[in-house]
Parts: structure tokens; C-alpha cells; sequence
């Protein structure tokens, strides 16, 4: 449930960015701040006026409590020049939070308030190319990954996939260079290209897997074709 609310407020964060820098946002952007290793929940960045916003999504008080890096002194204020914390309604006084940081509350949609505006931090210890650079790569990635989920959503959630005997997978052909999803038996080094006829080195197709099935899988199906009163064998 954390996880699920947590998810949601970075997308309601980034779209919040969105509409209040227009140019450059995304989400899980990956910082060093003084050589510490950092993953900023969303990022907006204007480039007319040169600001970079940071926000960091907490959903619970144990889950702000625990966060050192807020109240550390390279914590995120000190990289860009507007940090937030971003809550639930209620669920942190403006006299907890931590120096500078502004507050954002979201609502049960997900509907923004500001209950607090952030201090401006003139000196960002972070070069604005290296935070265009950072905020670019995880938008572009972003991008990308959602193109494979996009392509690729396995609707049985992976509920068979222990011990499996044959994988879902994603592949592009070496040959005509087309991408299509593939049933192979566990092991399998090849499959058919459904376009071109011409065999396909899984190793060297890129492969993603949506999900894999085991006999338990198999199983169930018989079960099924048992219960829908098919015949035995097909044809
Ligand atoms: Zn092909």
C-alpha cells in the first residue's frame, strides 16, 4: 500500500513539476551531492530562469523520520534551488520540516496544495548542466522502460513463474531487425522469426521477459480445457 502511494505522489509530483516548469521533469533522478549517491524522487527544471525544483515524496511519518538524507547538510536543498517534501494531507507540521524546504500536500486524487513555499537556495551546489544532464537521462529512461511495459505487460502478474518451463519473452529479430514477443521452452537458445522464417539468437535479441510458466501453469490450463469440455487433443 506504502509502495502503491508512494508510486502515485512521484507521478502527481512530476506532473505538478510539469505544470509549474514546463521544460525539463522526471522522476528517480540519480545525484551524486558531495559524492554521496542520491535518487531525487522528481526533478523540474526551468531554463529561462535557470531554477532547478526538487521534490521528495514521503507517505508516512516513520518513512520521514527515518530519512537522514533530509536533514543532512548535502541533503537535496543544498543541490538545487527549491526542495519540497510532498505528503499526504496532515500528515507533517510546517514547525518538523526540515530548514528551507517547502511543503506540498496531495489530496485523495492527488490534487496539490502548496502549505508551504520553499526558501530559495541562491547557491546550488550542483552545476545546472550536470542536473539537466541527470534530470535528461532519467526522463529518456523513463521513456523507454514504459515502451517495454507498454509492449510487454504480463497480465498473470507472474503468478507461475517459479520453476518454469517456458518463458514469455520479448526478442528482436538479428535478421529484419523486427521486435515481437515469443513463447521458448526454458533453454531454448532460438526461436522463429514470425517475419522473416529465419532463426533468431534469443541471447543476442535484446531479451525481456513478461513472465514465465511452470507445470503448475500447465496444469491449470488442462484443468480449464477439462472444465470448457474440449476435446483431448486439438483438431
Ligand atoms: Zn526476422
Amino acid at each position: 500500500m506504502e509502495k502503491h502511494t508512494h508510486q502515485f505522489l512521484k507521478k502527481q509530483a512530476v506532473y505538478w513539476l510539469k505544470k509549474k516548469m514546463t521544460d525539463l521533469c522526471a522522476a528517480e533522478v540519480k545525484l551524486f551531492i558531495k559524492r554521496k549517491k542520491r535518487t531525487a524522487d522528481a526533478v523540474g527544471i526551468n531554463m529561462k530562469r535557470k531554477e532547478v525544483r526538487i521534490i521528495e515524496v514521503k507517505t508516512s511519518r516513520s518513512d520521514f523520520l527515518r530519512d537522514d538524507v533530509l536533514f543532512d547538510k548535502n541533503g537535496y536543498h543544498t543541490a538545487c534551488h527549491y526542495a519540497y517534501l510532498l505528503t499526504p494531507e496532515g500528515m507533517l507540521q510546517k514547525d518538523e520540516l526540515p530548514a528551507g524546504y517547502g511543503l506540498l500536500e496531495a489530496d485523495i486524487s492527488g490534487e496539490i496544495t502548496v502549505v508551504r513555499s520553499p526558501v530559495k537556495n541562491k547557491a546550488a551546489s550542483l552545476k545546472l548542466e550536470t542536473l539537466i544532464k541527470r534530470t535528461g537521462r532519467a526522463a529518456t529512461n523513463a521513456y523507454l522502460f514504459q515502451e517495454e511495459t507498454r509492449l510487454s505487460k504480463d497480465r498473470t502478474d507472474n503468478m507461475y513463474e517459479k520453476d518454469p518451463i517456458a518463458f514469455l519473452q520479448r526478442l528482436t529479430c538479428q535478421h529484419c531487425r523486427k521486435r515481437d514477443t515469443y513463447l521458448s521452452a526454458d533453454g531454448a537458445d532460438t526461436a522463429v522469426c514470425r517475419f522473416c522464417s529465419k532463426e533468431i539468437a534469443i541471447k543476442h535479441a535484446r531479451p525481456y521477459t513478461i513472465s514465465t510458466y511452470n507445470e503448475d501453469f500447465l496444469e491449470t490450463l488442462q484443468k480449464c480445457r477439462e472444465d470448457a469440455h474440449l476435446p483431448v487433443s486439438p483438431g
